[in-house]
């Protein structure tokens, strides 16, 4: 009788290795089996490396990997010296501004809000709209109205150093107009950014998330692909997640982050499958990219087994990762090179 069952334990054990085969996920089969030892935190630019400590911290003391990237994106959002993401983020061509955010666990849960004003950390309202709503994605005075109905207190987000800036820009984008500046250009070219944050806690279980300004001067109104699942940002429990910074346009064409991650599924390592959508973006962009020395885009991407890997088109984009206990800023890989 014992031999029996074993044998048909492992024939059940064959046909699903076999049809893991079939369906062209092989490399899944060791995936599935060993999570990643300890807690790894992957996020964008050096400003992760702070937030990547606040993770750390947490995930170490026993934290799920949802309240990680929530209070990791924080230090980010609440610093007014970062111009890109939440308080201190530069305005919109009307001078508002406009926050966006998205948040992603492991089972497939996710939350996201657009062009929110007035909401310090977006990241929070991104995972009420999550836990609290049968909606994924809330945007504009909807997304607002519902924060301040969960207890978010409105903020002026504008300082006065960002004002400043969006005055310099408005006062040199044209002499045909009546506005008079200074001239000086210096201040306005490094105009958006991303956190990106990925995270897997103690227990293997991966989340991720993003929130960002946008792109500083844009139409009022505008989304980019931060808060869009799938394109800023996505998260497969059984494999790993991946976030996107960069011209949020160009990113929502190949839809970025779920190709990084389905590329994964697909038997790629984290490095091949940022280096997959960085390649498909230069195919799509070629001639934007050729014209204008600034576009960039880029990908980190972390697998369940913590694994990471990062690419960019152009060179300059870092990424910062926190693993077995050293917290270490990388030069990502980069493609365009002409
Ligand atoms: N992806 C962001 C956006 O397009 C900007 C950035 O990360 O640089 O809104």
């Amino acid at each position: 009788m014992k031999r029996r069952e074993f044998i048909r334990k492992g024939a059940v054990a064959g046909v699903g290795t076999y049809a893991a085969t079939k369906l062209g996920i092989p490399k899944l089969g060791a995936a599935r089996q060993k999570a990643a030892s300890g807690p790894v935190v992957l996020s964008t630019w050096d400003f992760g490396l702070r937030a990547n400590e606040v993770s750390w911290k947490l995930l170490s003391a026993g934290s799920n990997s949802l309240d990680a990237v929530e209070q990791g994106i924080w230090v980010v959002e609440n610093d007014p010296a970062i111009t890109s993401i939440g308080y201190g983020g530069l305005p919109d061509e009307t001078m508002k501004v406009t926050l966006d955010a998205a948040i992603m666990d492991w089972r497939m849960n996710c939350g996201s809000v657009g062009c929110i004003e007035g909401i310090k950390n977006p990241i929070s309202v991104a995972r009420k709209i999550m836990e609290r709503t049968k909606h994924v994605m809330l945007s504009g005075s909807g997304a607002h109205d519902f924060a301040v109905a969960h207890g978010f207190k409105p903020e002026d987000l504008l300082t006065d150093e960002s004002r400043k800036t969006w005055l310099n820009w408005k006062e040199n984008m044209s002499d045909r107009d009546d506005w008079v500046g200074p001239h000086d250009m210096d201040d306005l070219t490094d105009n958006h950014d991303t956190i990106g944050l990925l995270a897997i806690d103690k227990k293997g279980r991966i989340s991720g998330g993003t929130s960002t300004s946008g792109m500083a001067w844009k139409i009022h109104g505008r989304v980019g692909d931060s808060p869009i699942i799938g394109v800023g940002l996505y998260v497969d429990g059984k494999v790993g997640a991946a976030a996107s910074t960069g011209v949020g346009e160009a990113n929502m064409r190949i839809v970025g982050s779920f190709l990084v991650v389905e590329s994964m599924k697909n038997g790629q390592t984290p490095q091949e499958a940022c280096e997959t959508a960085i390649r498909r973006a230069i195919e799509v962009h070629s001639k934007q990219i050729k014209a204008d020395k600034q576009f960039q885009l880029a990908y980190i991407a972390l697998s369940r087994t913590g694994e990471a890997g990062g690419a960019a088109i152009r060179k300059g984009f870092q990424y910062a990762m926190y693993k077995d206990g050293i917290n270490k800023l990388y030069d990502a890989k980069y493609l365009y090179t002409q």
